[in-house]
């Protein structure tokens, strides 16, 4: 499957803490690695030799915004080479205490950074265990039979140099998470005033069945900044993200979408059209979730059976079976789940048959290239052809032109939605829109349908 960067929702300080760090054991580890090999001991040359190699990829890929499991599997090689390392060559003696175990605090501070960035229990289990292992290097005599300490004299600059080049990092992490923790900057701040302004509102894509008939449509953010005019969601959602704002804004966003489902449920013409609202993974994996749409709902009394929640991938971060545990809590009340952006993650497709989701929604990116591209075109047979074996409903996104609803229809696609039947529009005008009589099937008959609006 194809990855995409906005997944990758990358904090420049975070990236930029990384480099240093990653930097600083390069460089360190590259002078004791020299120390080493100058004193004729290979073995510990080669394995210090280990971190400088680490740190280096760790370094170009963080560049170049690739987190994720990439970051996990750094810490835990170097969580395991320092435990390595302790047991094998820097054991304690006499007078001359072990010091490679030090950076392991330092290394469960960076694994917190990268989990308030995004929570996984794998990464809470790394930072554990860093602590853990600090722990027990520290107060026991542990070592392996074949152990072969250093000699003195280089234990002696290692005394010193260890402690005070972890202490030195320790430092700056502890800098970089209180200005991580501190009041948001910039972007983050401005969304904050936005909400209290009200300048955040939701705007309505319609989506259309394969009679041509609306059935429903996506909620989508917009903010107008009173200067800088409409901020695309693409730029403020990661940086609502980084701050954790994106809870509070998804709660506004999922409040604004029940006033409306309650709006539409009042009026029999109405009453059948569904909603789909987009919750990110932050919003999704707060611990109240369930509650809170549980809340919601019967505070506006809302059918459930109208709500739509579009998850992407990134949910899995907090693991396949809590996360199908909430989706099943919320399903039995009637509330339905999509897959949004499908095809563009990394995740095994085992995740399907534990989760109750009803729809696969087609990422844009697929179908802007299906009548240009075979393979595109191939991709969405093939995942039309999935859905219809797990039973789950298929929705086209992106459809901008008839060419491609024409294919999108012909492949078997239930709902289709994209600026050929309308770009995303303020309330007022997808409601007026709506009383526009329904099109016919446009797919066979009538392949350039008049669009609903434009803009
Ligand atoms: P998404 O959920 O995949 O939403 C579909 C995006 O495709 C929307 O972009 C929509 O305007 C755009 N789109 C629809 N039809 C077409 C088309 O025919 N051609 C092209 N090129 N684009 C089309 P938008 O509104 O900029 O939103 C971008 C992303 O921001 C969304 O992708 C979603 O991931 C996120 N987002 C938007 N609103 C919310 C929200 O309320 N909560 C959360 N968590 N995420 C949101
Ligand atoms: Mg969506
Ligand atoms: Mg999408």
């Amino acid at each position: 499957m194809i990855g995409r960067g906005s997944e990758e929702q990358k904090t420049t300080r975070v990236i930029r803490a990384y480099q240093a760090a990653t930097l600083a054991v390069a460089l360190f580890s590259t002078v004791w690695t020299v120390i080493f090999a100058v004193n004729g001991l290979t073995a510990v040359a080669i394995a210090e030799s280990f971190p400088v190699t680490i740190a280096l990829v760790c370094f170009v890929l963080v560049s170049q915004g690739k987190f994720g499991i990439v970051n996990l599997v750094v810490q835990t090689s170097f969580l395991l080479f320092v435990i390595g390392f302790s047991l094998m060559f820097d054991v304690p003696e006499p007078g001359s205490p072990r010091v490679t175990h030090l950076f392991l605090p330092v290394l469960g501070m960076l694994g917190y950074l990268n989990h308030l960035r995004r929570p996984s229990r794998l990464q809470l289990a790394i930072i554990a265990a860093s602590l853990v292992a600090f722990v027990v290097l520290h107060a026991a005599d542990l070592r392996l039979a074949i152990a072969e300490p250093l000699p003195a004299e280089l234990r002696a600059i290692g005394i010193w140099m260890n402690p005070a080049i972890a202490a030195l990092v320790f430092c700056s992490t502890v800098y970089i998470l209180q200005k991580r923790l501190s009041a948001p900057s910039g972007m983050a701040r401005d969304l904050v005033r936005a909400m209290r302004r009200r300048e955040l509102t939701l705007a309505y894509q319609p989506q259309v069945d394969r009679d041509g008939k609306v059935v429903g449509a996506e909620a989508l953010l917009r903010w107008t900044h009173p200067t800088r005019g409409a901020i695309s969601p693409a730029s403020f959602i990661p940086a609502a993200e980084d701050v954790g704002l994106m809870p509070i804004i998804g709660g506004f966003v999922l409040e604004e979408a029940l006033v409306t489902l309650a709006r539409w449920q009042a009026d029999p013409d109405r009453a059948t059209l569904t909603l789909s609202v987009n919750v990110s993974a932050s919003q999704f994996n707060e611990s109240d979730f369930c509650a809170t749409v549980r809340d919601l709902l019967s505070r506006h009394a809302v059918d459930p059976t109208r709500l739509q929640l579009e998850l992407t991938e990134s949910v899995l971060i907090a693991g396949l079976e809590p996360v199908a545990e909430k989706m099943a809590e919320l399903t039995e009340l009637g509330i339905t789940f999509s897959l949004d952006d499908f095809g563009t993650g990394f995740s095994s497709l085992a995740y399907l048959r534990s989760l109750p989701v009803a729809e696969l929604k087609i990422d844009r990116s697929f179908v802007a290239s299906i009548t240009e591209s075979d393979r595109d075109a191939a991709l969405v047979r093939s995942i039309r052809a999935l859905a219809q074996d797990l039973g789950l409903r298929t929705v086209a996104e992106g459809v901008e032109t008839p060419a491609q609803h024409a294919f999108l229809y012909e492949v078997g696609c239930d709902i289709f939605q994209g600026w050929h039947f309308g770009r995303p529009m303020p309330l007022t005008e997808f409601e007026a829109s709506l009383s526009a009589s329904p099109r016919p099937n446009t797919a066979v008959e009538n392949p350039r349908p008049a669009r609903l609006a434009a803009g």
